[in-house]
């Protein structure tokens, strides 16, 4: 990124009102445009993120969306200038004179009730538990929306009262969000980090199917559907469904998704009673599935990456092996009886 960009920003910065930097590439403050809340003077609801190579300004108080800048010409119009010139003189090529705002503003994923918790990536990279999940090959930009929660019980007690009536027991467990299209928590799960049972654990908020990846899944183009949250991080356009309702209908961002339109992945497990159920009720329902080739001997998508399959080479594997309708059924049949 040009380094003239956020080099101006941060000249910027005392003109604007609870300026933070948030993230990398990421920046908060009151919005100069509307002001931002009338009644709340601490609400500071303008962002500067990053797109390609350039940053830009988005409220999410008065929706104006625009490039830095025009920003900086609105607060401050010699700092403007100054910027002007230097990213001539250093042939920086100009922006895209009218960016397109309404795709591609990143969700603003707010820790909440999670603030309390340190992700996976604020943690140092001897700590255990983020060595579990280095181990595991999950994709590093994952670490920053993954909490280590040290006490899960008591963690969740604070949030749904009496939620565990007992602390005995108690133990640390890797914290999943799952947010809605707006980035909101509604929902998590706690993954053991060894062999506590059971593995999962998931807690409600909110009455909401418990879907994970809504805050990063989009109903423009071909969408996966997998068991394990941990799962989807390596397939593009992918969500978890905690729960199993493979069959149940499917809307995304206010669009009922149709058949044509999914593919669901379930685990290789051909002697698990209650996946082979799930798969005859998945293509029941019309639905796609990967019926996975009889010489992949691992039972999820973490595992056969594990056992150094890449993200490309599994997404070729599930796209050759997508099946609908009767030749759905044959081979399904044929996996059980091979696999049985
Ligand atoms: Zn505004």
């Amino acid at each position: 990124m040009s380094y003239i960009d956020s080099k101006y920003l941060n000249i910027l910065s005392p003109q604007l009102l609870r300026f933070k930097k948030k993230g990398d590439f990421l920046w908060n403050f009151r919005c100069p445009y509307c002001g931002d809340s009338q009644k709340s003077r601490s609400k500071a609801r303008g962002f500067v993120y990053r797109k390609k190579n350039d940053l830009f300004y988005k409220c999410h108080n008065c929706g104006l969306g625009t490039t830095l800048g025009n920003l900086l010409k609105h607060v401050d119009s010699k700092i403007h200038k100054d910027y002007i010139m230097e990213r001539y003189r250093s042939g920086v090529k100009s922006n895209n004179p009218e960016p397109e705002f309404k795709f591609d503003v990143p969700v603003f994923r707010k820790k909440g009730v999670l603030k309390n918790l340190k992700s996976i990536s604020e943690l140092s990279t001897d700590h255990p538990a983020r060595k579990i999940i280095e181990k595991r090959h999950i994709p590093p930009k994952s670490f920053s929306d993954l909490y280590l929660c040290k006490s899960f019980y008591k963690f969740t007690n604070t949030l749904i009262p009496n939620k565990f009536p007992s602390l005995d027991g108690d133990h640390p467990r890797l914290l999943i969000p799952f947010r809605d299209e707006k980035g909101e928590l509604f929902a998590y799960q706690g993954r053991a980090f060894g062999k506590e049972q059971p593995k999962y654990i998931t807690i409600k908020l909110k009455d909401k199917d418990k879907i994970f990846g809504l805050d990063k899944v989009t109903k423009d183009k071909h969408i996966y559907i997998v068991e394990g949250p941990l799962d989807s991080l390596f397939i593009d356009n992918c969500i978890a469904i905690a729960g199993a309702n493979f069959d149940k209908p499917l809307m995304i961002q206010g669009k009922f998704i149709q058949n044509g339109e999914l593919t669901v992945v379930l685990d290789n497990e051909p002697r698990n009673r209650e996946i082979c159920k799930q798969m005859e009720r998945t293509l029941s329902a019309g639905r796609k599935i990967v019926i996975w080739p009889d010489h992949m001997n691992w039972k999820d998508i973490n595992d056969m990456i594990i056992a150094g399959y890449t993200k490309q080479q599994i997404q070729e594997i599930i796209t050759d092996n997508t099946f609908c309708g009767a030749v759905a059924q044959l081979r399904f049949a044929e996996w059980r009886k091979i696999n049985a």
